[in-house]
């Protein structure tokens, strides 16, 4: 595929939702225009493949809620009422929720308008958006390249300015592996600090849904809307949600920021190592406290992440059974068949491949030597940070071994692609919140993405560091 850059600035006259929002309340910009805007703009980079459906407009509301005026793209495995819900999977094709995810719903509640939904590997399985159904989703930075998934297509659409804002999910680091591949800000949450109300499980004991946006303001604002307690996931944390937005601005702290040697590995890329020591060299000569931790169960954290999130697919991917959801084949006699029918047609060969996995790894005879000993390995590995919390404030990481590499290079060996995912499955693991920040690019002017990792409800001090990085540690470099 021949390499064509698409020029992804300027486009609108505002550089964040904040700045948008008082072009707003001065009677500068007139939020349905922009909302037109933007669908024209989500039509002329079709060829992207971000979004696999668009909404009708909601309408909007200018000057009240927090993000009144924001125009957010949702990821295709969150509910909207009464339009097609598909994971990107043919197995869904034609189904359409009778309800609302709660995030969605908060977004709307805060007068956010809602765009669309976006292109994910099927079922949120992968790393490149390379397992859609519907098709691959092209990086908009270097379109020969993949936007990394499996939020892939919510990425891409932040990057491109088809949006200014969109919600991804991350079980293993399908928020921040392609916010750090397309350039922009991308924050998992605590698990349990927004509602999955409403989100199609993949792995219910990690599944988290977070922001990615241009900004950490952006990251801030939509992070405060759509958390917080919700009776319809009663996993759903009730401890109070921060005013996020408002506390990012406490630039004069100094932090206690851990390195851990186990995240500098031989084959990480040469200019990520070099852009991530010198942002670390920065911010030593301002001041934070730079230390040297252990995390030493991190060679374990990513077969671990894969036995146990394969297993809850399988179970989770059961209720697909062209009955209750979805489509139905029947190409043979009787119902078993055409469950088997129905799932050999629907489901696309990475799922298969998990589904399969996940079955083998729970059935008698091997739940003890695999899933009971991945669940041991996980408290192991959750303790690892945990101990560390109790030296420093944050992780601070590469969030991938490597750049955004080139479409179909690693699609045939699920392992090498399984592998990109080394810097993000630990933290899923221990259900805590961490974030990619763009930090420069790399030799072929590739994105190169930075992992804050906080402690438990840590998300505040995420986006404050995020928000110096920003607007002080970069301007340095
Ligand atoms: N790439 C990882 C996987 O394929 C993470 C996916 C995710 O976070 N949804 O499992």
């Amino acid at each position: 595929m021949a390499t064509d850059t698409i020029s992804l600035h300027p486009v609108f006259p505002y550089r964040s939702l904040k700045e948008k929002q008082a072009l707003i309340k001065t009677g500068k910009l007139c939020i349905d225009s922009n909302v037109s805007e933007f669908f024209k703009r989500i039509q002329a980079f079709e060829h992207i493949n971000a979004f696999n459906a668009t909404f009708p407009f909601q309408g909007s509301n200018s000057q009240i809620g927090l993000l009144s005026g924001a125009c957010i793209a949702i990821k295709d495995v969150l509910s909207f009422k009464d339009t097609n819900l598909t994971c990107s999977s043919d197995i869904l094709r034609n189904y359409a929720p009778p309800y609302t995810a709660t995030s969605a719903q908060r977004l709307l509640n805060a007068d956010a308008i809602i765009l669309g939904a976006t292109n994910c590997d099927e079922f949120a399985m992968g790393s490149s958006n390379e397992t859609s159904a519907s098709g691959i989703v092209l990086n908009p930075i270097d379109t020969s390249r993949v936007p990394g998934g499996s939020s892939g297509g919510s990425a891409a659409a932040v990057a491109a300015s088809l949006c200014d804002a969109a919600l991804g999910t991350d079980t293993g680091g399908s928020i921040r592996q392609p916010a750090s591949y397309c350039g922009i800000y991308g924050l998992k949450p605590t698990y349990s600090r927004v509602s999955r109300y409403g989100l199609t499980a993949f792995a219910s004991s990690f599944d988290s849904i977070g922001p990615m946006a241009k900004t950490t303001e952006d990251i801030a604002l939509v992070l405060q809307a759509i958390a917080g307690f919700d009776p319809l996931d009663s996993t759903s944390s009730s401890l109070p949600v921060p005013e996020y937005a408002a506390l990012l601005y406490d630039c004069d702290k100094k932090y206690r920021i851990g390195i851990p040697k186990e995240y500098f590995i031989d084959g990480i890329q040469g200019d990520i190592r070099k852009r991530i020591e010198e942002v670390i060299q920065l911010l030593k000569e301002q001041g934070h406290d730079i230390i040297s931790i252990s995390l030493p169960h991190t060679e374990f954290a990513t077969a671990a992440y894969y036995i146990l999130t394969t297993a809850e697919a399988s179970s989770n991917l059961s209720r697909y059974d062209g009955v209750k959801y979805g489509i139905r084949v029947q190409k043979r006699g009787g119902i078993n068949d055409m469950y088997s029918d129905t799932r050999e047609s629907g489901f696309g060969n990475e799922v298969k491949r998990r589904i399969m996995l996940g079955t083998y790894i729970l059935s008698a005879g091997y739940y003890d030597a695999y899933y009971r000993k991945a669940q041991k390995v996980r408290r192991l590995v959750q303790k690892d940070f945990l101990d560390a919390f109790a030296e420093v404030d944050l992780i601070l990481t590469p969030t991938t071994p490597e750049t955004a590499f080139r479409l179909g290079e690693k699609v045939q060996n699920p392992l090498s692609m399984y592998l990109s995912d080394i810097f993000t499955t630990p933290v899923n693991l221990g259900g805590f919140p961490a974030m990619s920040v763009p930090v420069g690019l790399d030799s072929n002017n590739m994105p190169i993405g930075l992992q804050l990792i906080a402690n438990h409800f840590g998300e505040t001090q995420l986006l404050q560091v995020s928000y110096l990085l920003e607007n002080n540690i970069m301007k340095a470099l």
